[in-house]
């Protein structure tokens, strides 16, 4: 399906897409092919920011059902986002793709702090923006985080990068009658409930017009293909 080309795009790399097949961790062969995405789609011309999530190292949510405090918890996985942050910039730099990470908690001695007219700049310049620590406050999620960026970026559309191909009416992994629907609105996506990012995100996005689209950021070179408006993936607006 052809669709309207963008310019600056946020993509929503999720922990676990860091943490390749295994179940949790960082994973540098997985770290590498994300990056190769990202520098495919940056040779296309296309301007890019990231937000990393951390739920391959820490849930917040998951400690605190365990007895953990949530807001330290929250902490923790914040911390975590900020670890995937500089694999990915790591495995970006190596490959030639100038970055810059920057935290929504200020850690002078590691990374730049969210700094929103800075961050625009770098943009401007060619450097992808890894955006890590999510919202910076706890209770929040990292796709929040993204929704959140990608408003305050004026970017054009959400990329979220999955295991699948897009969104279907149910799991496709466990259900062979789930159909993959090529188009949902925010409003579907929030009443049936169905699995994107989570309802603070969904709405941000929404009210923000920002168009969100699933795709699986497993199958190499697909960012690019879906870029190009080539390839098979959901879009919810
Ligand atoms: N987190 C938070 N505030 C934010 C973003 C993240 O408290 O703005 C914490 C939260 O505990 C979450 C963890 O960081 O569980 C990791 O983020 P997330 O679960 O969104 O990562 P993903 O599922 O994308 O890997």
């Amino acid at each position: 399906m052809a669709r309207q080309p963008y310019k600056r795009i946020l993509l929503k790399l999720s922990g676990e897409a860091a943490a390749g097949d295994g179940p949790f961790g960082i994973d540098v062969h997985a770290v590498d092919r994300l990056a190769a995405e990202v520098k495919a789609a940056r040779d296309a011309g296309f301007e890019l920011c990231l937000v990393t999530g951390g739920g391959n190292i820490f849930r917040g949510l998951a400690a605190a059902a365990k007895g953990f405090e949530r807001t330290s918890a929250d902490y923790m996985g914040m911390l975590a986002t900020v670890m995937n942050a500089l694999a990915v910039q790591n495995a970006l730099e190596r490959i030639g793709v100038d970055t810059r990470v920057q935290s929504a908690i200020p850690m002078a001695s590691i990374c730049e702090p969210y700094i929103r007219r800075r961050a625009l700049r770098h943009l401007e310049k060619g450097r992808v923006v890894i955006f890590a620590a999510g919202v910076g406050s706890p209770y929040f999620s990292t796709d929040s985080g993204a929704a959140l960026r990608a408003a305050e970026m004026n970017c054009e559309a959400l990329f979220k990068g999955t295991s699948v191909d897009g969104v279907y009416n149910a799991d496709p992994k466990k259900d062979s009658t789930a159909v993959r629907y090529e188009q949902v609105s925010f409003d579907e996506v929030l009443n049936k409930d169905l699995k994107v990012m989570d309802a603070s995100a969904i709405a941000l996005c929404r009210d923000n017009r920002i168009p969100i689209v699933v795709f699986n950021i497993r199958e190499p070179g697909n960012l690019a293909r879906i870029l190009r408006g080539e390839g098979t993936s959901t879009i919810v607006k």
